[in-house]
């Protein structure tokens, strides 16, 4: 180090203590941008969504390792009373914290202190209006840019915040708000810009595409459509020109999908957006492209030009996919050995139960492995590149059952990377899907304005306790094989976080939050946090010492999972939703909170049930009510069960929640279309399944 080195050192000291006499955290000036969003940093700051661009979830920090995080403990809970699901990863950027909770609402916190700085709230469910069915009230967290946090909503608008503040400096819409597209992924931070995707395939003539704006003002930069459109209107770009070859009949009166919902990695070595995107709309390729083809850009890693958007080049995990194996699941960027060189690799293991490996310089497919069991093909050829399908998966005879389902065996709960242990830690799931259109005149599809209908049976029945199983994995991504792994609670278990500390942390449905040997697997250390997580952790320091936080709400796709969620007994509304930090010498109990509960039917004497009405019903209930209060009317956590709500007994009650909207503040939406009919079929379709005995 030279003396001028010194002498800048020796200033920045001066400063630092400076600030830190004045109360000031010690690095009170991190900018984020390129270069820190870049850089492995001091493991003081998580300052972006998978702490820094590469998306590994590693912290570089080691105070709390394999020796010391038996002295792990609670130093702070901020309670969260109005929130539901909380799925968010929080950013910590000197010594605050940032997160959104339900609806967006987004809060700035005091990481010392859990110290309330300030709160927004952008009246998600007042902007979404009538568009609240197609929604939930996740959101899977910030983004931070140069003084702006910069969240989006579920009504489709990014908002950029002043995150000295909480004050609104820019406002945008993304979506056209007369179709059913949502978001619920965090918007992603990279050169001055930001970029967000949508959902919206299951419930719409869904086209997906990602847009890009500048991140101080919120104007649009560039647009990038995942499917093309009606060749008739022409072409947004050759890339859409070259993905119409892989199309047939008339998909884009389906929309066509590939909604990028999740998964969006800045990649700055090569300087391209990859982007992982979602499943065909609808669902069922026989409907969406009769006679086939690769539907391309649909379950995708599609690379993009950061400037300008354009395409650079793709990699296609499901060609022609007709399972809902989308890949919008998160993609880490890591350097990896391969027979002595080593390969700017990207590691993606998406809903369909693969493992991939490929060189992010050109998309080039490295290796491909199981990760769960997977049915519907045998394995990925190397050569081509492609999957070698097993006949009968694509349900050609109507009905088929298929690993895995469309759960995934890994969903968007992140997986994170040790470069240390060289080992990923991926939360999977094995669970079946049956797949069912041999009821269904599939000439006749239609797609749904707003309700779900995705070209096979879905909703239709209950998911009973016992149909899937879970694991956390430590995977090696160069040998493509196994090095450890831990049973989880079924089924729904939340992403991790890995450390220098030679630790990987992960929440679990059950409740508990628990610390692993990064290498060995060995539990070492973990604590009850009485209700089921779906957050993944963070770590940060403070003043030179490390704090973990994690918010606890059970949320996500995987608690509409009937009885199989229910298990559990995380009951709408009974158990405290909470943001938890941990330190070393943190000794706060764990505050209240009430044993796992379950839904008690009810069972009026005088009602009978009439068959077609609840047939009639089932139909209603499984487009409209079933992806918030589960399937068969047994609600794993999100919403009321309804088979014990008396509101559905009272005809007139009933009305005023489904059609005039009485409950659209708890997040209940008003169905503008229903009438009285619908609601007598609904009556009729959950009495009958109050009867059911649950499994
Ligand atoms: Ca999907």
């Amino acid at each position: 180090i030279s003396g001028d080195g010194v002498m800048i050192f020796f200033r920045l000291c001066v400063f630092s203590l400076m600030w830190a006499f004045f109360g000031q955290s010690l690095c009170a000036a991190t900018v984020v941008n390129d270069e820190s969003l870049t850089a492995e940093g001091d493991g003081s700051n998580w300052l972006g969504f998978g702490r820094n661009y590469s998306e590994q979830r590693y912290s570089p920090l080691d105070q709390i390792n394999t020796k010391t995080v038996s002295d792990l403990g609670i130093e702070w809970v901020m309670e969260l009373p109005k929130d539901k699901s909380l799925l968010a990863t929080p950013l910590v950027v000197d010594g605050v914290i940032y997160f959104t909770a339900s609806y967006s609402v987004t809060r700035a916190v005091e990481a010392k202190t859990g110290k309330l700085l300030w709160e927004f709230d952008p009246e998600s469910i007042k902007n979404a209006g009538d568009r609240l069915v197609n929604m939930w009230d996740q959101n899977k967290g910030p983004a931070f840019w140069n003084g702006k946090v910069i969240i989006s909503t579920i009504d489709g608008r990014l908002i950029g915040l002043d995150a000295k503040t909480g004050e609104k400096i820019w406002e945008k819409m993304t979506i056209d708000p007369r179709k059913a597209y949502y978001i619920t992924g965090a918007p992603k931070v990279f050169k001055g810009k930001v970029i967000i995707g949508n959902g919206g395939t299951e419930h719409t003539a869904a086209r997906g595409y990602v847009t890009a704006y500048n991140a101080d003002t919120g104007e649009q930069e560039w647009r990038f459509w995942v499917v093309p459109g009606n060749p008739a209107d022409g072409f947004e770009s050759d890339a859409m020109e070259m993905a119409a070859k892989t199309w047939n009949g008339e998909w884009w009166k389906y929309g066509g999908g590939g909604n990028t919902w999740h998964g969006i990695t800045y990649d700055p070595e090569f300087d391209q957006l990859l982007i992982g995107t979602g499943n065909g709309s609808p669902w069922n390729q026989k409907v969406r492209s009769p006679g086939g083809g690769d539907n391309l850009f649909l379950c995708s890693i599609v690379a993009l030009d950061a400037d300008t958007g354009d395409y650079k080049w793709h990699y296609q995990t499901v060609p022609g996919e007709t399972w809902d194996y989308n890949s919008n699941m998160d993609i880490v960027l890591a350097d990896l050995k391969y027979g002595g060189q080593e390969i700017k690799a990207l590691m993606h293991a998406p809903k369909n139960g693969f493992f991939y490996v490929l060189n992010r310089e050109n998309g080039e497919l490295l290796s491909a492995e199981k990760i769960a069991k997977t049915t519907w093909a045998s394995h990925i050829d190397l050569k081509t590149g492609r999957p070698v399908e097993i006949p009968g998966a694509r349900y050609e005879d109507g009905e088929q059952v298929v690993w895995p389902s469309p759960f995934g065996a890994h969903s968007w709960h992140a997986m994170s990377y040790n470069p240390d242990t060289g080992l990923v830690y991926i939360p999977t799931i094995e669970m079946a899907g049956t797949f069912r259109d041999s009821g269904i005149n599939l000439k006749a599809f239609k797609s749904p304005k707003s309700h779900v209908e995705v070209g096979v049976e879905f909703g239709m029945e209950d998911t009973p306790e016992d149909w899937g199983t879970a694991k956390l994995q430590a995977w090696d991504p160069i040998k493509q094989e196994r090095v450890w792994e831990h049973k989880l609670p079924a089924s729904w278990n939340p992403g991790t976080m890995t450390s220098k500390g030679n630790l990987v942390f992960e929440g679990r449905a059950d409740g508990r939050f628990v610390a692993y040997h990064a290498e060995t697997g060995e539990p070492l250390w973990s604590i009850e946090l009485g209700l089921g997580i779906s957050a993944p952790p963070v770590t940060y320091s403070v003043d030179g010492k490390q704090y973990i936080s994690l918010l606890v709400g059970w949320g996500g796709a995987g608690t509409i999972a009937g009885s199989h969620a229910a298990q559990h007994g995380w009951k709408y509304k009974v158990h405290p939703r909470r943001l938890y930090t941990f330190s070393l010498d943190g000794n706060i109990p764990v505050p209240y909170s009430p044993p796992p509960a379950f839904a008690v039917p009810l069972d009026p004497p005088d009602f009978e049930v009439d068959e077609a009405l609840a047939t009639q019903g089932l139909k209603i209930y499984s487009q409209s009510c079933f992806l918030c209060h589960g399937g068969s009317a047994v609600s794993g956590g999100m919403a009321p069960d309804l088979r014990e709500s008396a509101i559905p007994l009272s005809a007139t009650a009933f009305s005023e929640v489904l059609i005039k909207g009485a409950l659209v503040e708890n997040g209940m939406p008003r169905f503008k279309d229903f009438n009285s009919e619908h609601v007598v079929a609904l009556t009729h379709y959950i009495r009958k399944l109050s009867l059911i005995p649950i499994s």
